[in-house]
């Protein structure tokens, strides 16, 4: 079988790293495209009404990876550069990463081709709800369930929720996850995944020996995930030198009040005229010396022209596939860097996705402490099935935590069978 429809960077990333793990594990050859390539994708066209009385078209994907463990699970992003190909590549990626903490789902990833910057409130409010009311026929608490990743946020679930309950009659609230608590969301959603990307930070540098309080931080992208990730580093006593987001980065050597700045970019919905640091950019932020760099935005930003000029200890993939194949291979025979790969750095997301959709499904909810409890056991657990498989087989921790994830989806197959 040959693929051309989801030609692109994001999607050969992924390849190339399934092709490396499935040389690595031996993988069946008769499984071998089976696991790899996506399972169904889907394309929309939203005819969106536009404030001016005018109808505008946006292109909407979902890409579901496998069924073999699950419902497929995956976020929603909304940005102008989404392509389906970027989507599938996420998708496996989801596949790996719920597989590797445990949980009984196969991955997915959902896009809209759009700069929300560019709309009002309203048009969001009805591009979110056209977009779920094409996807019905294909998502549902059983099937697929859809969460928050870039540009969208617990607003936009309440919307696809509310959309999905008046198609079926009744309220599903487990049809999306990172919705409002209000509305059946957990506790702990919202920061789940930056609070996770800290705690395992903070469970290597203990590793390391390294003490928090002399610990630094710099963060790339402060949205939902590298906002959360610096408030709890700070509860953690790291100190955060610098963060940043589309429009630059700011640097301050004693510390970045983090709350100050996240007042700041909720009201002007950017850090953009921040005054409280020196400005830097993007890029020379990534190579600031600091003992945690974690990207937080986009893919590819870690690449083979910066790689060599890296200045951490540890490099901490909040976002998902910040790093290329290139650079990987490179950062693979440094053993001053410890990475933390992105399928278990930011899986803590998933991972309280499922409690709320736990929680929604058996209308019992638990409390903060409970579900950051529980998801520390399964970070802590699928810590050890990293470490472990590096050691085992010598292994760089990327390649372990992808063969622990891939094998687990392998063995569903193979037991399952093939139907007919
Ligand atoms: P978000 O939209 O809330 O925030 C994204 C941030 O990145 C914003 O501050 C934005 O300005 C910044 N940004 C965008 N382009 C940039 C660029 N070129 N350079 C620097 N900064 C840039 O998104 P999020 O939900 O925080 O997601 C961030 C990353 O984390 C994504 O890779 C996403 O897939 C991943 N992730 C998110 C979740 C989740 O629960 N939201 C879970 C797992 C992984």
């Amino acid at each position: 079988m040959k693929t051309h429809i989801y030609k692109s960077k994001v999607f050969d990333m992924a390849c190339r790293q399934f092709d490396k793990a499935a040389d690595l594990i031996n993988l069946d050859p008769s499984l071998i495209k089976r696991t790899k390539y996506p399972k169904r994708c889907m394309v929309v066209t939203c005819p969106v009404r536009m404030d001016n009385g005018q109808v505008e078209l946006f292109e909407g994907y979902r890409v579901q990876h496998h069924l073999s463990l699950g419902p497929t699970k995956g976020g929603l992003r909304f940005h102008p550069a989404v392509t389906v190909g970027e989507v599938a590549g996420l998708s496996m990626w989801m596949s790996w990463k719920c597989a590797l903490a445990g949980l009984p789902y196969g991955g997915a990833k959902g896009g809209i081709c759009v700069d929300v910057s560019k709309l009002s409130i309203t048009e969001l409010e009805r591009l979110s709800r056209r977009y779920m009311q094409e996807m019905i026929p294909f998502v549902g608490p059983n099937t697929d369930i859809m969460a928050p990743d870039m540009g969208t946020n617990e607003q936009v679930m309440a919307w696809m929720m509310d959309t999905y309950a008046n198609h079926i009659g009744n309220s599903i609230p487990a049809i999306v996850t990172g919705k409002p608590v209000s509305l059946g969301g957990s506790q702990g959603r919202r920061e789940a995944t930056g609070h996770g990307v800290a705690y395992v930070v903070k469970s290597y540098m203990n590793d390391l020996r390294i003490p928090l309080d002399q610990a630094t931080a710099v963060i790339q992208g402060f949205g939902n995930v590298g906002s959360e990730a610096a408030l709890a580093l700070n509860a953690f006593g790291i100190k955060v030198i610098a963060i940043s987001d589309v429009h630059g980065g700011y640097y301050n050597a004693n510390g970045i009040d983090v709350q100050n700045a996240l007042e700041y970019s909720k009201i002007h919905k950017s850090l953009k005229g921040w005054k409280e640091a020196d400005i830097i950019s993007n890029e020379a932020l990534l190579r600031l010396k600091c003992t945690v760099l974690i990207p937080a935005a986009l893919e590819r930003v870690i690449t083979e022209d910066n790689v060599r000029q890296l200045n951490c200890r540890i490099l901490a993939e909040a976002a998902n596939g910040p790093t290329t194949n290139g650079a990987d291979e490179i950062l693979k025979e440094n053993d001053n860097i410890t990475t933390i790969p992105d399928i278990f750095c930011n899986s803590g997301g998933v991972i309280v996705s499922y409690f709320e959709w736990v929680q929604d499904l058996q209308s019992l909810f638990w409390t903060r402490e409970e579900v950051l409890r529980k998801m520390h056991n399964i970070l802590d657990r699928a810590k050890m099935e990293i470490e472990t498989q590096k050691q085992k087989y010598g292994y760089s921790r990327r390649e372990a935590a992808l063969t622990v994830g891939i094998q687990k989806v392998v063995n569903a197959k193979s037991v399952r069978g093939l139907f007919p």
